[in-house]
């Protein structure tokens, strides 16, 4: 009886396929300009937070 089913080895190329989703954001009012901004990591207490705009000047500056 001849066995045909012998394994192909893995030819999968269909890898990768992670699916990260939407960061969490959190609320947060700029420090800067007192605009309300969302920030991908949890603002503390006594911290500066920034928006996007300030954060960009400050570091031009
Ligand atoms: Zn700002």
């Amino acid at each position: 009886m001849e066995n045909s089913f012998e394994h192909r080895g893995h030819r999968g190329g269909s890898r990768g396929n992670f699916n990260r989703g939407p960061r969490e954001m959190h609320k947060a009012t700029c420090s800067s300009c007192g605009q309300e901004c969302e920030v991908p990591f949890k603002p503390s207490e006594g911290r500066e937070v920034f928006c996007k705009d300030c954060y960009r000047n400050k570091k031009e500056q």
